[in-house]
Order: structure tokens, then C-alpha cells, then sequence
């Protein structure tokens, strides 16, 4: 690479025009239309709920986000938008650090589970560069985060983003998988973005009872039964460590600006993500 094309490459983009996605959400089933504009440099990602009066923006930060029981959930002043991080994961994935996001309900579309038609919508309106720097969060030291069961360690390492993640589950189907990503857009829409949210029968029956995924189908979930997966086949044979990857590639946008290090995840989900983004945050004094 010349010293030209590594100072294009690191430049900010946007997308050069706006796009429009619908479906339900997962949880509540109801329908959702979702269009991604284009966005000034440094203004990162916001959402926007057309749907309430003044149509109010939600930034996604991390000290924003106000529940991860079943996805990441952000809000302000009353304007909440659930499960954004499949969103957030396809922006990344493809290198885009600024878009506004505007959904006219509080559940954004789930699609088939993966962020694989936001991929697509996105290079259908096409890339953008922008003049000013993208500017990185780089990690300048270790760190060592622990939420729950899940630990982080993270490590400069002067390049990009690093990423591994550890999954285990005490499940006969589900046991243990691992995998290693570096994060550049075409290894994003190969390796990660097709790759689809899963779900536990077991849990799917409580979350019905709690009046919740009332939108999950075989159609946007791997439903993994007590025996067997119930879904006819499955994307990758490791396709849920790629979702856990592209779940943490999205909640780690919630810095605020695309982190370069290392980051190794044991059993990571976007409790400990958002823990994470939130003392990165706190620590290099980008709190708003
Ligand atoms: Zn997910």
C-alpha cells in the first residue's frame, strides 16, 4: 500500500445515498421501515424515531444503552430503539462511521437473524469518503474487564481490530466454539455477516410467556432444540461463534469511534460488550 492509498483508506465514510429496509421486529412482531441517510463527518451513528413527535435522535453510546437482557437496547429522553446492534455490526463491518438511522417504531426490523440484508442495502446506496480523518480509539495499554461469567482482555496492538471470541454452553448440540477475525469489509461480508442470531427452545417458550419474541421464526433464528438444531441447515457449522463476533463488532461501535487492539472475549454477550465499551470510554475521557 502506498502512503496515498493508506491515507484514502483512513479517511471517513458515509453512504452516498439513502436506503430503505422493512420487516418485524423480534420481539414484538410489529412491522418496522428502516432507511439509512447519509451522515455529516464526525457525527458516528444516531438513530432516529420518526414515528414520536420532533422525531428524536439517539446516538449509539454506550452510556446511552439502558437494557441488554435480549439485544442492546439504547435510549434518551423517552425515545428508545431495541436490538440495534445487528445495524450497527453491517456499518462497521463495511467501514461507514457516520449514518443516521431512521426507524418508524421502537424494534427495528430483524430480517433473517444476520446483518447480512443491512450489508446489502448499504452497497446498494454505496460508500462515500468523506475529507476528514476517521479517527481511532487506539488502546494505549491492557485491560482486563469482567461482567458475570464473561471476561475481556484487551491488548494494543497497533494495528486494527482483533478480535477472538470463546463461546461455551453446558448444551449437548452447543458445546464450545472458537474463532479468531480481523475486522476489513470483505472478510465481514464473508465470514460474519451471514452468520444468524440463535436462540435455546427452552428459552424461546419462557420469552412467549413474557409476552416476548413474539416476531422469532425459523425464518430470522437457529433454533437449537434439546436433541437437534430445528432449522434445516445452518450457514456455517460455526455460525454461532460468527454471530457472537458480529454482535461484538456492533456493540463495540458504542465507543463512539472504531477501536483498534486486541480484544479476546470469553463467553461474551452484550452485557459484558457494553460493560466493555463503556470503560473504554470512561477511560480515554470520551464520556459525554
Ligand atoms: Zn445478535
Amino acid at each position: 500500500m502506498t502512503d496515498s492509498s493508506k491515507q484514502q483508506a483512513s479517511r471517513q465514510h458515509t453512504i452516498a445515498s439513502a436506503v430503505s429496509l422493512e420487516g418485524i421486529g423480534l420481539h414484538t412482531g410489529d412491522p418496522c421501515q428502516l432507511t439509512f441517510h447519509p451522515a455529516p463527518e464526525d457525527s458516528g451513528y444516531r438513530f432516529r424515531r420518526t414515528d414520536l413527535p420532533g422525531k428524536p435522535e439517539v446516538p449509539a453510546l454506550a452510556e446511552l444503552v439502558t437494557d441488554t437482557s435480549r439485544g442492546t437496547t439504547i435510549a434518551r429522553d423517552g425515545a428508545e430503539i431495541h436490538t440495534v446492534e445487528h445495524i450497527l455490526s453491517a456499518l462497521a463491518g463495511l467501514g461507514i462511521d457516520n449514518a443516521l438511522i431512521e426507524v418508524d417504531n421502537h424494534e427495528p426490523p430483524i430480517m433473517d437473524g444476520s446483518s447480512w440484508p443491512f450489508v446489502r442495502a448499504l452497497q446498494r446506496a454505496g460508500l462515500a469518503e468523506q475529507s476528514q480523518p476517521r479517527r481511532y480509539l487506539e488502546l494505549t495499554e491492557p485491560l482486563i474487564s469482567e461482567t458475570g461469567a464473561a471476561r475481556m482482555i484487551l491488548r494494543p496492538n497497533g494495528t486494527g481490530l482483533h478480535l477472538s471470541f470463546v463461546l461455551h454452553f453446558d448444551h449437548k448440540v452447543l458445546m464450545s466454539q472458537y474463532k479468531e477475525f480481523t475486522l476489513a469489509s470483505e472478510q465481514y461480508n464473508e465470514e460474519i455477516a451471514p452468520a444468524r442470531t440463535f436462540a435455546f427452545l427452552h428459552e424461546i417458550d419462557l420469552l412467549r410467556k413474557a409476552g416476548l419474541a413474539r416476531g422469532g421464526s425459523l425464518k430470522c433464528a437457529i433454533v437449537i432444540g434439546e436433541k437437534e438444531i430445528l432449522n434445516d441447515n445452518l450457514r456455517f457449522p460455526d455460525e454461532f461463534v460468527r454471530h457472537k463476533l458480529l454482535d461484538l463488532i456492533g456493540d463495540l461501535t458504542l465507543i463512539g469511534r472504531p477501536l483498534r487492539g486486541e480484544v479476546i472475549s470469553i463467553k461474551g454477550g452484550h452485557t459484558a460488550n457494553v460493560a466493555l465499551a463503556r470503560e473504554i470510554r470512561e477511560h480515554y475521557g470520551l464520556m459525554e
